[in-house]
Protein backbone atom coordinates (compact mmCIF):
# COMPACT_ATOMS: atom_id res chain seq x y z
CA UNK A 1 0.00 0.00 0.00
CA UNK A 2 0.96 3.78 -0.46
CA UNK A 3 2.56 5.25 2.26
CA UNK A 4 -0.42 7.32 3.04
CA UNK A 5 -0.47 8.60 6.81
CA UNK A 6 -4.31 6.85 7.21
CA UNK A 7 -2.49 3.31 6.92
CA UNK A 8 0.45 4.27 8.79
CA UNK A 9 -1.54 5.02 11.82
CA UNK A 10 -4.01 2.17 11.34
CA UNK A 11 -0.85 0.29 11.27
CA UNK A 12 0.18 1.35 14.76
CA UNK A 13 -2.82 0.42 16.32
CA UNK A 14 -3.43 -2.64 18.84
CA UNK A 15 -4.38 -5.03 16.39
CA UNK A 16 -6.60 -6.45 18.70
CA UNK A 17 -8.58 -3.79 19.16
CA UNK A 18 -12.11 -3.24 17.53
CA UNK A 19 -12.46 -0.85 14.32
CA UNK A 20 -15.40 -1.42 13.36
CA UNK A 21 -18.88 -2.80 14.86
CA UNK A 22 -22.37 -3.31 13.45
CA UNK A 23 -25.14 -2.70 16.01
CA UNK A 24 -27.60 -4.28 14.97
CA UNK A 25 -25.64 -7.77 14.32
CA UNK A 26 -22.78 -7.43 17.09
CA UNK A 27 -20.59 -8.19 14.47
CA UNK A 28 -16.68 -6.87 15.07
CA UNK A 29 -13.85 -6.29 12.96
CA UNK A 30 -10.46 -5.60 14.05
CA UNK A 31 -7.50 -2.93 13.46
CA UNK A 32 -5.49 -6.10 12.31
CA UNK A 33 -7.59 -7.31 9.89
CA UNK A 34 -8.40 -3.61 8.02
CA UNK A 35 -5.01 -3.12 6.06
CA UNK A 36 -5.75 -6.80 4.52
CA UNK A 37 -8.70 -6.27 3.39
CA UNK A 38 -7.96 -2.73 2.09
CA UNK A 39 -5.40 -4.40 -0.20
CA UNK A 40 -7.75 -7.00 -1.20
CA UNK A 41 -10.35 -4.43 -2.41
CA UNK A 42 -7.68 -2.59 -3.95
CA UNK A 43 -7.17 -5.53 -6.10
CA UNK A 44 -10.63 -5.88 -7.12
CA UNK A 45 -10.63 -2.30 -8.26
CA UNK A 46 -7.21 -2.64 -10.21
CA UNK A 47 -8.56 -6.66 -11.94
CA UNK A 48 -12.11 -4.36 -12.45
CA UNK A 49 -10.31 -1.45 -14.61
CA UNK A 50 -7.91 -4.08 -16.18
CA UNK A 51 -5.18 -1.85 -14.96
CA UNK A 52 -3.42 -1.28 -12.21
CA UNK A 53 -2.65 2.31 -13.02
CA UNK A 54 -5.85 4.26 -11.97
CA UNK A 55 -4.34 7.27 -10.10
CA UNK A 56 -6.89 10.35 -9.58
CA UNK A 57 -10.04 8.33 -11.63
CA UNK A 58 -13.15 8.66 -9.56
CA UNK A 59 -14.74 5.54 -8.30
CA UNK A 60 -18.17 5.77 -6.95
CA UNK A 61 -19.49 3.58 -4.23
CA UNK A 62 -22.71 2.48 -3.37
CA UNK A 63 -21.69 0.73 0.69
CA UNK A 64 -23.86 0.73 3.22
CA UNK A 65 -22.87 1.82 6.82
CA UNK A 66 -20.60 -0.84 7.73
CA UNK A 67 -16.97 -2.03 7.68
CA UNK A 68 -17.72 -2.83 3.83
CA UNK A 69 -17.85 1.35 3.34
CA UNK A 70 -14.73 1.96 5.65
CA UNK A 71 -12.46 -0.80 3.81
CA UNK A 72 -13.60 0.72 0.47
CA UNK A 73 -13.18 4.08 1.06
CA UNK A 74 -9.67 3.02 2.24
CA UNK A 75 -9.26 0.96 -0.75
CA UNK A 76 -10.05 3.68 -3.41
CA UNK A 77 -7.53 5.67 -1.83
CA UNK A 78 -5.03 2.97 -2.06
CA UNK A 79 -5.47 2.75 -5.66
CA UNK A 80 -4.51 6.23 -5.87
CA UNK A 81 -7.80 7.05 -6.57
CA UNK A 82 -10.38 9.58 -6.04
CA UNK A 83 -13.71 8.24 -3.72
CA UNK A 84 -16.69 9.63 -4.74
CA UNK A 85 -19.51 8.24 -2.01
CA UNK A 86 -23.33 7.87 -2.92
CA UNK A 87 -26.03 7.95 -0.98
CA UNK A 88 -28.71 5.06 -1.22
CA UNK A 89 -31.60 7.72 -0.47
CA UNK A 90 -30.62 9.33 -3.58
CA UNK A 91 -33.23 9.05 -6.15
CA UNK A 92 -31.68 7.34 -9.48
CA UNK A 93 -31.46 10.77 -11.37
CA UNK A 94 -29.54 11.82 -8.98
CA UNK A 95 -27.20 9.38 -8.61
CA UNK A 96 -26.92 9.51 -12.76
CA UNK A 97 -25.81 13.30 -12.08
CA UNK A 98 -23.44 12.89 -9.74
CA UNK A 99 -22.01 9.59 -11.88
CA UNK A 100 -21.87 11.73 -14.99
CA UNK A 101 -20.68 14.84 -13.35
CA UNK A 102 -17.71 12.81 -12.16
CA UNK A 103 -16.98 11.14 -14.97
CA UNK A 104 -16.84 7.93 -12.35
CA UNK A 105 -14.72 5.36 -13.72
CA UNK A 106 -16.31 2.54 -11.94
CA UNK A 107 -18.89 2.24 -9.32
CA UNK A 108 -18.89 -0.36 -6.54
CA UNK A 109 -21.89 -1.54 -4.86
CA UNK A 110 -22.42 -3.63 -1.89
CA UNK A 111 -24.92 -6.38 -0.62
CA UNK A 112 -28.23 -4.97 -0.66
CA UNK A 113 -27.16 -1.60 -2.75
CA UNK A 114 -26.10 -3.52 -5.35
CA UNK A 115 -29.71 -4.20 -7.12
CA UNK A 116 -30.04 -0.25 -6.79
CA UNK A 117 -26.56 0.25 -8.48
CA UNK A 118 -28.03 -1.69 -11.25
CA UNK A 119 -31.12 -0.39 -11.95
CA UNK A 120 -28.56 3.38 -12.21
CA UNK A 121 -26.56 1.98 -14.82
CA UNK A 122 -29.42 0.99 -16.76
CA UNK A 123 -29.78 4.00 -18.20
CA UNK A 124 -26.87 5.63 -20.47
CA UNK A 125 -24.58 7.55 -18.68
CA UNK A 126 -21.90 9.86 -20.31
CA UNK A 127 -19.02 7.60 -19.46
CA UNK A 128 -20.33 4.37 -18.70
CA UNK A 129 -18.45 3.22 -15.73
CA UNK A 130 -17.71 -0.70 -14.90
CA UNK A 131 -19.68 -2.38 -11.95
CA UNK A 132 -17.79 -3.91 -9.49
CA UNK A 133 -20.13 -5.78 -6.87
CA UNK A 134 -18.72 -6.89 -3.46
CA UNK A 135 -21.17 -9.44 -2.54
CA UNK A 136 -19.81 -10.95 1.05
CA UNK A 137 -18.52 -8.80 3.56
CA UNK A 138 -14.89 -8.19 3.87
CA UNK A 139 -13.76 -9.43 7.14
CA UNK A 140 -12.69 -12.32 9.02
CA UNK A 141 -9.40 -12.56 7.43
CA UNK A 142 -6.33 -13.44 9.15
CA UNK A 143 -4.50 -10.69 10.84
CA UNK A 144 -2.27 -9.92 8.00
CA UNK A 145 0.99 -7.87 7.83
CA UNK A 146 0.54 -5.22 5.15
CA UNK A 147 3.73 -3.18 4.19
CA UNK A 148 3.68 0.25 3.05
CA UNK A 149 5.86 1.43 0.16
CA UNK A 150 8.09 4.31 0.36
CA UNK A 151 5.99 6.20 -1.74
CA UNK A 152 2.65 8.80 -0.95
CA UNK A 153 -0.13 9.10 -3.11
CA UNK A 154 -0.68 12.34 -4.42
CA UNK A 155 -3.50 11.97 -6.96
CA UNK A 156 -5.57 9.72 -3.74
CA UNK A 157 -8.79 11.81 -2.40
CA UNK A 158 -11.88 12.42 -2.25
CA UNK A 159 -14.82 13.98 -3.85
CA UNK A 160 -17.98 14.69 -2.02
CA UNK A 161 -21.39 16.48 -3.32
CA UNK A 162 -22.01 19.98 -0.84
CA UNK A 163 -25.99 19.10 0.13
CA UNK A 164 -27.25 21.24 -2.24
CA UNK A 165 -29.11 23.27 -0.06
CA UNK A 166 -28.88 26.84 -2.39
CA UNK A 167 -28.07 25.20 -5.95
CA UNK A 168 -27.36 22.08 -7.55
CA UNK A 169 -24.92 20.21 -5.80
CA UNK A 170 -21.04 21.15 -6.41
CA UNK A 171 -18.53 18.32 -6.40
CA UNK A 172 -15.78 19.50 -3.51
CA UNK A 173 -12.63 17.86 -4.48
CA UNK A 174 -10.23 17.01 -1.18
CA UNK A 175 -7.21 15.74 -1.64
CA UNK A 176 -5.78 12.96 0.72
CA UNK A 177 -3.52 15.78 2.15
CA UNK A 178 -6.82 17.50 2.66
CA UNK A 179 -8.27 15.23 4.78
CA UNK A 180 -5.56 13.89 6.44
CA UNK A 181 -4.72 17.69 7.89
CA UNK A 182 -8.62 18.00 8.51
CA UNK A 183 -8.28 14.85 10.56
CA UNK A 184 -5.32 16.26 12.64
CA UNK A 185 -7.23 19.69 13.54
CA UNK A 186 -10.38 17.63 15.02
CA UNK A 187 -7.79 15.12 16.80
CA UNK A 188 -5.81 17.86 18.49
CA UNK A 189 -9.18 19.59 19.18
CA UNK A 190 -11.69 17.17 20.18
CA UNK A 191 -8.51 14.84 21.56
CA UNK A 192 -10.37 11.54 19.74
CA UNK A 193 -8.59 8.25 21.97
CA UNK A 194 -8.22 5.07 21.37
CA UNK A 195 -10.66 4.30 24.38
CA UNK A 196 -13.22 6.19 22.46
CA UNK A 197 -16.67 4.29 21.09
CA UNK A 198 -18.19 6.41 18.84
CA UNK A 199 -21.70 5.31 18.18
CA UNK A 200 -22.26 6.69 13.88
CA UNK A 201 -25.66 7.40 12.82
CA UNK A 202 -24.89 9.66 9.98
CA UNK A 203 -25.30 9.46 6.30
CA UNK A 204 -21.90 8.50 4.58
CA UNK A 205 -21.87 11.15 1.81
CA UNK A 206 -21.06 13.82 3.72
CA UNK A 207 -17.95 15.30 5.29
CA UNK A 208 -19.87 15.04 8.85
CA UNK A 209 -20.20 11.34 8.53
CA UNK A 210 -16.99 11.06 6.65
CA UNK A 211 -14.42 12.50 7.84
CA UNK A 212 -15.55 13.51 11.74
CA UNK A 213 -16.49 10.09 12.43
CA UNK A 214 -14.68 7.47 10.15
CA UNK A 215 -11.90 9.07 8.95
CA UNK A 216 -10.54 10.80 12.07
CA UNK A 217 -11.56 8.38 13.92
CA UNK A 218 -8.88 5.35 12.53
CA UNK A 219 -6.47 8.13 13.07
CA UNK A 220 -6.89 7.67 16.82
CA UNK A 221 -7.96 4.19 17.04
CA UNK A 222 -10.90 4.46 18.40
CA UNK A 223 -13.83 2.26 17.89
CA UNK A 224 -16.99 2.85 15.14
CA UNK A 225 -19.98 1.93 16.02
CA UNK A 226 -22.37 1.92 12.94
CA UNK A 227 -25.99 1.81 13.72
CA UNK A 228 -28.03 1.66 10.46
CA UNK A 229 -30.45 2.86 9.67
CA UNK A 230 -31.17 5.81 11.61
CA UNK A 231 -34.28 4.96 14.59
CA UNK A 232 -34.44 7.09 17.75
CA UNK A 233 -35.50 4.03 19.72
CA UNK A 234 -32.56 1.96 18.53
CA UNK A 235 -30.21 5.06 19.64
CA UNK A 236 -31.92 5.10 23.23
CA UNK A 237 -31.79 1.32 23.36
CA UNK A 238 -27.77 1.02 22.55
CA UNK A 239 -26.83 4.10 24.93
CA UNK A 240 -28.73 2.18 27.67
CA UNK A 241 -27.38 -1.13 26.81
CA UNK A 242 -24.33 -0.92 29.26
CA UNK A 243 -26.44 0.57 32.24
CA UNK A 244 -29.04 -2.03 32.03
CA UNK A 245 -28.82 -5.49 33.96
CA UNK A 246 -28.05 -7.77 31.45
CA UNK A 247 -30.15 -10.73 30.39
CA UNK A 248 -29.23 -14.10 28.81
CA UNK A 249 -28.62 -12.69 25.57
CA UNK A 250 -25.90 -10.59 26.20
CA UNK A 251 -22.07 -11.88 26.27
CA UNK A 252 -22.97 -14.22 23.38
CA UNK A 253 -20.44 -13.30 20.81
CA UNK A 254 -23.10 -11.69 17.97
CA UNK A 255 -25.31 -10.08 20.61
CA UNK A 256 -25.83 -5.98 20.57
CA UNK A 257 -22.97 -4.92 21.80
CA UNK A 258 -22.05 -3.81 25.34
CA UNK A 259 -19.27 -0.97 25.75
CA UNK A 260 -20.34 2.50 27.06
CA UNK A 261 -20.51 5.24 23.86
CA UNK A 262 -18.15 8.14 24.56
CA UNK A 263 -18.16 9.98 21.46
CA UNK A 264 -21.60 10.88 19.66
CA UNK A 265 -21.79 13.38 17.00
CA UNK A 266 -25.20 14.41 15.24
CA UNK A 267 -27.39 17.05 13.14
CA UNK A 268 -29.53 19.03 15.60
CA UNK A 269 -33.07 17.43 13.94
CA UNK A 270 -31.34 14.03 15.03
CA UNK A 271 -31.06 15.56 18.81
CA UNK A 272 -34.44 16.97 18.52
CA UNK A 273 -35.89 13.38 17.85
CA UNK A 274 -34.24 12.14 20.46
CA UNK A 275 -35.64 14.37 23.20
CA UNK A 276 -38.82 14.05 21.70
CA UNK A 277 -38.54 10.14 21.80
CA UNK A 278 -36.90 9.87 24.94
CA UNK A 279 -40.39 10.89 26.53
CA UNK A 280 -42.14 7.52 25.84
CA UNK A 281 -39.36 5.72 26.91
CA UNK A 282 -40.40 3.02 30.11
CA UNK A 283 -39.04 4.45 33.07
CA UNK A 284 -36.00 2.30 33.58
CA UNK A 285 -34.85 3.32 30.18
CA UNK A 286 -35.12 6.82 30.89
CA UNK A 287 -32.93 6.55 34.19
CA UNK A 288 -30.28 4.03 32.01
CA UNK A 289 -30.44 6.36 29.00
CA UNK A 290 -30.09 9.69 31.23
CA UNK A 291 -27.15 7.77 33.05
CA UNK A 292 -25.44 6.96 29.57
CA UNK A 293 -25.52 10.19 28.54
CA UNK A 294 -24.34 12.17 31.81
CA UNK A 295 -20.63 13.52 31.32
CA UNK A 296 -19.25 11.23 33.13
CA UNK A 297 -20.06 8.29 30.18
CA UNK A 298 -21.02 10.74 26.82
CA UNK A 299 -17.68 12.50 26.77
CA UNK A 300 -18.24 14.55 24.03
CA UNK A 301 -22.23 15.28 22.02
CA UNK A 302 -21.18 17.24 19.20
CA UNK A 303 -23.97 19.49 17.08
CA UNK A 304 -23.59 20.84 13.79
CA UNK A 305 -24.02 20.99 10.21
CA UNK A 306 -26.95 23.80 10.96
CA UNK A 307 -27.79 25.74 13.64
CA UNK A 308 -28.50 24.02 16.97
CA UNK A 309 -31.55 25.81 18.21
CA UNK A 310 -31.16 26.76 21.83
CA UNK A 311 -33.68 25.07 23.24
CA UNK A 312 -32.56 22.02 22.20
CA UNK A 313 -29.23 22.29 23.49
CA UNK A 314 -30.64 22.92 26.82
CA UNK A 315 -33.57 20.55 27.04
CA UNK A 316 -30.71 17.68 26.54
CA UNK A 317 -28.31 18.98 28.61
CA UNK A 318 -31.25 18.98 31.25
CA UNK A 319 -32.00 14.96 30.23
CA UNK A 320 -28.21 14.39 30.71
CA UNK A 321 -27.49 16.33 34.08
CA UNK A 322 -25.21 18.73 32.21
CA UNK A 323 -23.74 17.22 28.98
CA UNK A 324 -23.72 20.55 26.93
CA UNK A 325 -23.43 20.40 23.54
CA UNK A 326 -20.45 20.91 21.47
CA UNK A 327 -21.68 23.06 18.23
CA UNK A 328 -19.23 23.10 15.28
CA UNK A 329 -19.20 25.08 11.71
CA UNK A 330 -18.28 23.44 8.84
CA UNK A 331 -19.25 22.96 5.41
CA UNK A 332 -18.32 20.10 2.31
CA UNK A 333 -15.57 22.41 1.14
CA UNK A 334 -13.84 23.26 4.08
CA UNK A 335 -13.96 20.03 6.93
CA UNK A 336 -14.83 21.88 10.47
CA UNK A 337 -13.46 25.57 10.28
CA UNK A 338 -14.99 26.80 13.70
CA UNK A 339 -15.56 24.80 16.72
CA UNK A 340 -16.65 25.41 20.85
CA UNK A 341 -14.03 23.88 23.48
CA UNK A 342 -13.97 20.59 25.45
CA UNK A 343 -14.37 22.88 28.34
CA UNK A 344 -17.82 22.88 29.37
CA UNK A 345 -17.41 26.63 29.85
CA UNK A 346 -16.61 27.98 26.37
CA UNK A 347 -19.86 26.00 24.81
CA UNK A 348 -21.65 29.84 24.93
CA UNK A 349 -25.07 29.40 23.31
CA UNK A 350 -25.77 30.41 19.81
CA UNK A 351 -21.52 30.08 19.07
CA UNK A 352 -19.58 28.08 16.99
CA UNK A 353 -16.79 28.95 18.83
CA UNK A 354 -13.53 29.43 17.29
CA UNK A 355 -11.15 28.51 14.54
CA UNK A 356 -10.01 25.02 14.95
CA UNK A 357 -6.40 24.52 14.80
CA UNK A 358 -4.61 24.93 11.38
CA UNK A 359 -7.74 27.08 10.24
CA UNK A 360 -7.47 30.70 9.51
CA UNK A 361 -10.06 32.53 9.83
CA UNK A 362 -11.20 36.07 9.55
CA UNK A 363 -14.56 38.21 8.98
CA UNK A 364 -15.10 41.08 5.81
CA UNK A 365 -17.75 43.54 6.42
CA UNK A 366 -20.34 42.48 3.84
CA UNK A 367 -21.09 46.05 2.59
CA UNK A 368 -17.61 47.96 2.87
CA UNK A 369 -15.87 44.75 2.11
CA UNK A 370 -13.01 45.36 4.47
CA UNK A 371 -11.45 42.94 6.57
CA UNK A 372 -12.65 43.65 10.12
CA UNK A 373 -9.56 43.28 12.70
CA UNK A 374 -10.09 42.22 16.00
CA UNK A 375 -11.42 45.36 17.65
CA UNK A 376 -13.17 46.72 15.31
CA UNK A 377 -16.48 44.46 16.06
CA UNK A 378 -18.27 47.50 16.05
CA UNK A 379 -19.27 50.57 14.20
CA UNK A 380 -18.97 54.26 15.36
CA UNK A 381 -22.70 53.49 16.02
CA UNK A 382 -21.99 51.16 18.70
CA UNK A 383 -23.76 48.06 16.62
CA UNK A 384 -22.27 44.96 15.59
CA UNK A 385 -20.95 44.85 12.56
CA UNK A 386 -21.97 41.63 10.20
CA UNK A 387 -18.82 39.97 8.35
CA UNK A 388 -18.88 37.14 5.52
CA UNK A 389 -16.55 34.05 7.10
CA UNK A 390 -13.66 33.75 5.46
CA UNK A 391 -10.94 30.92 5.36
CA UNK A 392 -7.69 29.76 4.62
CA UNK A 393 -4.75 27.05 5.40
CA UNK A 394 -4.24 23.06 4.67
CA UNK A 395 -7.64 22.26 5.59
CA UNK A 396 -9.07 23.98 2.79
CA UNK A 397 -10.47 22.42 -0.69
CA UNK A 398 -8.73 23.68 -3.61
CA UNK A 399 -11.39 23.28 -6.16
CA UNK A 400 -14.56 22.61 -7.46
CA UNK A 401 -14.56 20.13 -9.61
CA UNK A 402 -15.09 21.10 -13.77
CA UNK A 403 -16.31 24.38 -12.10
CA UNK A 404 -13.70 26.76 -12.46
CA UNK A 405 -16.13 29.91 -12.57
CA UNK A 406 -17.50 28.67 -9.31
CA UNK A 407 -13.92 28.05 -7.67
CA UNK A 408 -12.55 31.52 -9.07
CA UNK A 409 -15.81 32.94 -7.50
CA UNK A 410 -15.60 31.84 -4.33
CA UNK A 411 -11.71 32.60 -3.48
CA UNK A 412 -10.43 36.10 -2.79
CA UNK A 413 -6.85 37.16 -3.33
CA UNK A 414 -4.84 37.82 -0.48
CA UNK A 415 -2.07 40.35 -0.44
CA UNK A 416 0.01 38.90 1.98
CA UNK A 417 1.11 36.24 -0.59
CA UNK A 418 0.23 33.20 2.11
CA UNK A 419 -2.56 31.98 -0.14
CA UNK A 420 -6.41 33.03 -0.97
CA UNK A 421 -9.13 33.07 1.53
CA UNK A 422 -11.92 30.82 0.64
CA UNK A 423 -15.12 32.84 0.65
CA UNK A 424 -17.78 30.63 2.61
CA UNK A 425 -20.81 32.65 2.30
CA UNK A 426 -21.74 32.00 5.34
CA UNK A 427 -22.14 35.78 7.75
CA UNK A 428 -21.37 35.83 11.48
CA UNK A 429 -20.22 38.43 13.80
CA UNK A 430 -17.47 38.03 16.55
CA UNK A 431 -17.81 38.22 20.06
CA UNK A 432 -15.53 38.79 23.02
CA UNK A 433 -17.09 36.94 25.75
CA UNK A 434 -16.04 37.01 29.22
CA UNK A 435 -15.27 33.23 30.29
CA UNK A 436 -14.30 32.14 27.16
CA UNK A 437 -10.83 31.09 26.06
CA UNK A 438 -9.57 31.13 29.71
CA UNK A 439 -10.53 27.89 30.32
CA UNK A 440 -7.28 25.72 31.20
CA UNK A 441 -7.89 22.15 29.43
CA UNK A 442 -4.75 21.10 27.15
CA UNK A 443 -6.82 21.47 24.18
CA UNK A 444 -7.84 25.00 24.58
CA UNK A 445 -4.32 25.78 25.94
CA UNK A 446 -3.03 25.19 22.36
CA UNK A 447 -5.52 26.49 20.15
CA UNK A 448 -7.82 29.09 21.59
CA UNK A 449 -6.98 30.74 24.36
CA UNK A 450 -8.27 34.20 24.51
CA UNK A 451 -9.31 33.40 20.73
CA UNK A 452 -13.02 35.34 20.31
CA UNK A 453 -16.04 33.73 19.79
CA UNK A 454 -18.12 33.22 16.21
CA UNK A 455 -21.59 33.54 16.27
CA UNK A 456 -23.51 32.23 12.52
CA UNK A 457 -25.91 34.45 11.24
CA UNK A 458 -26.87 32.41 8.59
CA UNK A 459 -26.08 32.35 4.80
CA UNK A 460 -25.65 35.54 3.04
CA UNK A 461 -27.66 34.47 0.16
CA UNK A 462 -31.02 33.63 1.83
CA UNK A 463 -30.45 34.64 5.51
CA UNK A 464 -30.35 37.75 5.77
CA UNK A 465 -33.22 39.74 5.11
CA UNK A 466 -33.04 43.35 3.63
CA UNK A 467 -36.01 45.52 5.21
CA UNK A 468 -36.08 48.86 4.80
CA UNK A 469 -32.32 49.27 4.84
CA UNK A 470 -31.41 47.11 8.14
CA UNK A 471 -30.36 43.63 8.13
CA UNK A 472 -32.17 41.03 9.82
CA UNK A 473 -30.29 37.69 10.16
CA UNK A 474 -32.71 34.77 10.03
CA UNK A 475 -30.84 32.51 11.80
CA UNK A 476 -31.26 35.15 14.97
CA UNK A 477 -35.41 35.48 14.37
CA UNK A 478 -35.07 31.66 14.24
CA UNK A 479 -33.46 31.26 17.40
CA UNK A 480 -35.95 33.92 19.49
CA UNK A 481 -38.86 32.21 18.06
CA UNK A 482 -38.08 28.43 18.90
CA UNK A 483 -37.72 29.81 22.54
CA UNK A 484 -41.81 30.19 22.82
CA UNK A 485 -43.82 27.67 23.95
CA UNK A 486 -45.94 28.17 21.25
CA UNK A 487 -43.25 26.96 18.28
CA UNK A 488 -41.68 23.75 17.52
CA UNK A 489 -40.27 23.88 14.03
CA UNK A 490 -39.51 27.43 12.30
CA UNK A 491 -37.91 28.63 9.34
CA UNK A 492 -37.44 32.46 8.76
CA UNK A 493 -37.73 34.03 5.23
CA UNK A 494 -37.29 36.79 3.19
CA UNK A 495 -40.45 37.54 1.68
CA UNK A 496 -40.06 40.08 -1.37
CA UNK A 497 -42.16 43.15 -0.64
CA UNK A 498 -42.84 46.38 -2.48
CA UNK A 499 -42.22 48.65 0.11
CA UNK A 500 -39.41 47.34 2.46
CA UNK A 501 -37.61 45.63 -0.24
CA UNK A 502 -37.84 42.37 1.50
CA UNK A 503 -40.07 41.62 4.97
CA UNK A 504 -39.47 39.14 7.41
CA UNK A 505 -41.53 36.09 6.77
CA UNK A 506 -42.48 32.96 9.45
CA UNK A 507 -42.70 29.58 9.12
CA UNK A 508 -44.50 27.71 12.04
CA UNK A 509 -45.13 23.99 13.07
CA UNK A 510 -47.05 24.83 16.52
CA UNK A 511 -45.98 22.73 19.43
CA UNK A 512 -49.18 20.92 20.09
CA UNK A 513 -48.58 20.32 24.32
CA UNK A 514 -48.72 24.09 24.09
CA UNK A 515 -51.03 24.91 21.97
CA UNK A 516 -53.82 22.36 21.21
CA UNK A 517 -55.89 24.27 19.63
CA UNK A 518 -53.61 24.54 17.01
CA UNK A 519 -54.27 28.92 16.25
CA UNK A 520 -51.71 31.11 16.46
CA UNK A 521 -52.29 35.18 14.79
CA UNK A 522 -49.64 37.20 13.76
CA UNK A 523 -50.78 39.73 16.61
CA UNK A 524 -49.95 37.08 19.47
CA UNK A 525 -46.72 36.11 17.96
CA UNK A 526 -45.68 39.51 17.60
CA UNK A 527 -47.02 40.28 21.21
CA UNK A 528 -44.96 37.17 22.21
CA UNK A 529 -41.64 38.48 20.71
CA UNK A 530 -41.92 42.02 21.93
CA UNK A 531 -39.12 42.99 24.43
CA UNK A 532 -37.31 39.93 22.72
CA UNK A 533 -36.58 41.22 19.13
CA UNK A 534 -36.05 44.59 17.77
CA UNK A 535 -39.52 45.83 16.24
CA UNK A 536 -37.88 45.50 12.86
CA UNK A 537 -36.82 41.76 13.06
CA UNK A 538 -40.20 40.64 13.94
CA UNK A 539 -42.04 38.85 11.38
CA UNK A 540 -44.39 40.60 9.40
CA UNK A 541 -46.18 37.77 8.11
CA UNK A 542 -46.56 34.37 9.76
CA UNK A 543 -47.90 30.96 7.98
CA UNK A 544 -48.60 28.03 10.17
CA UNK A 545 -47.72 24.21 8.50
CA UNK A 546 -47.79 20.78 9.22
CA UNK A 547 -44.64 19.45 7.71
CA UNK A 548 -41.04 21.75 7.08
CA UNK A 549 -39.31 20.36 3.93
CA UNK A 550 -35.15 19.69 4.85
CA UNK A 551 -32.59 17.26 3.60
CA UNK A 552 -30.79 14.61 4.74
CA UNK A 553 -28.67 16.61 6.90
CA UNK A 554 -31.91 18.52 8.60
CA UNK A 555 -31.51 21.54 6.13
CA UNK A 556 -33.80 23.50 4.73
CA UNK A 557 -33.70 25.10 0.61
CA UNK A 558 -34.82 28.67 1.74
CA UNK A 559 -35.40 29.52 -1.94
CA UNK A 560 -37.69 26.91 -2.77
CA UNK A 561 -39.58 27.11 0.66
CA UNK A 562 -40.16 30.57 0.17
CA UNK A 563 -41.85 30.78 -3.30
CA UNK A 564 -43.82 27.63 -2.11
CA UNK A 565 -45.12 28.90 1.11
CA UNK A 566 -45.44 32.71 0.07
CA UNK A 567 -46.79 32.25 -3.41
CA UNK A 568 -49.00 34.65 -3.16
CA UNK A 569 -46.53 37.84 -2.57
CA UNK A 570 -44.20 36.77 -5.57
CA UNK A 571 -45.68 38.99 -8.34
P1 LIG B 1 -24.92 23.90 -1.13
O1 LIG B 1 -23.55 24.45 -0.97
O2 LIG B 1 -24.99 22.85 -2.17
O3 LIG B 1 -25.98 24.93 -1.25
P2 LIG B 1 -24.79 23.33 1.72
O4 LIG B 1 -24.02 24.59 1.81
O5 LIG B 1 -25.94 23.14 2.67
O6 LIG B 1 -25.32 23.11 0.22
P3 LIG B 1 -22.86 21.69 3.08
O7 LIG B 1 -21.47 21.89 2.64
O8 LIG B 1 -23.27 20.31 3.45
O9 LIG B 1 -23.82 22.10 1.89
O10 LIG B 1 -23.23 22.60 4.30
C1 LIG B 1 -22.45 23.69 4.71
C2 LIG B 1 -23.34 24.77 5.28
O11 LIG B 1 -24.03 24.30 6.45
C3 LIG B 1 -22.59 25.96 5.77
O12 LIG B 1 -22.24 26.82 4.71
C4 LIG B 1 -23.56 26.58 6.76
O13 LIG B 1 -24.50 27.40 6.10
C5 LIG B 1 -24.28 25.37 7.33
N1 LIG B 1 -23.78 25.03 8.70
C6 LIG B 1 -22.93 24.06 9.05
N2 LIG B 1 -22.72 24.04 10.39
C7 LIG B 1 -23.48 25.04 10.89
C8 LIG B 1 -23.72 25.56 12.22
N3 LIG B 1 -23.15 25.01 13.29
N4 LIG B 1 -24.56 26.62 12.34
C9 LIG B 1 -25.15 27.17 11.26
N5 LIG B 1 -24.97 26.72 10.00
C10 LIG B 1 -24.15 25.67 9.81
MG1 LIG C 1 -22.60 25.45 0.51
Amino acid sequence: LPRLPVFEAIARHDPESTVVIHSNSGRRFRYGELLGDVCKVRNRLYETAGRDEIDGERVAFLVENSYDYVVTLLAILAAKSIAVPLSPAFPAPELQYILNHSEALMLLSSGKFASKAQEVLKTELDVQPAHLQLSKFQGGGAHEKVSLDKTGAASAGMMLYTSGTTNRPKGVLLPQSVMTAQARSLLQAWEYAPSDHLLHVLPLHHIHGTINAIFTPLFSGSTIEFLFPFNADAVWRRFAAPFLPRDQEHGRPESPPQEKITFFTAVPTIYSRLLTTHKALPPGMQRATRTAISPANLRLAISGSAALPTPIKRAWADLSGGNVLLERFGMTEVGMALSCGLATADRVDGSVGWPLPGVEARLVDVDTHTVLERGQERDADGRERVGEIQLRGPTIFEAYWRNPEATAREFADSKDGRGQWFKTGDVAVRRTVDGAGASTAPSQRDWARGADLYFILGRRSADIIKSGGEKVSALEVEREMLALPQVAEVAVLAVPSGKWGQKVGAVVILDKENVPEGKWSPLEMRRALKGQLASYKIPQVLRLVDHIPRNAMGKINKKMLVREIFQDEFS
